[in-house]
């Protein structure tokens, strides 16, 4: 279940759990859609990965016998800074930002590959 951090991690803009302007990468590092345009170019300064608009979770429930929404899960208080100095996003931005996210392959271990892990994967669930 997402967090739903309250600030931006990098501008420290408030963020509330119904801000359109929210993004997330697929670990939920969380940011201001201007920072994630202006500043990061769609390159998670952490992961490497992209963003997209964090969904908006319902204030509140809407089935019965499902205790689901704000009321029954409310949105993270704890403020997230970076971890990164400018500089650290600028070096991760600029090996990132021309790469599409879907073809981020590992720039720092062993070259890695999607199909490669996707064979593996397979042939565990065929044994
Ligand atoms: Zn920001
Ligand atoms: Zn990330």
């Amino acid at each position: 279940m997402l967090e739903l951090r309250p600030n931006c991690e990098w501008c420290d803009k408030d963020l509330l759990p119904d801000a359109e302007e929210a993004r997330i990468c697929s670990y939920e590092c969380t940011y201001c859609a201007s920072c994630v345009s202006d500043v990061f170019q769609n390159v998670c300064p952490t992961c490497g990965g992209g963003f997209v608009p964090r969904p908006i979770r319902p204030k509140g429930a809407h089935r019965a016998g499902l205790t689901l929404g704000l009321g029954h899960q409310p949105a993270s208080t704890k403020c997230v800074r970076s971890r990164w100095s400018a500089e650290e996003v600028a070096a991760q931005v600029a090996r990132l930002k021309d790469i599409p996210p879907a073809d981020r392959w590992c720039t720092l271990c062993r070259p890695v590959r999607w199909i490669e892990i996707h064979l593996t994967l397979n042939a565990a669930r065929v044994l």
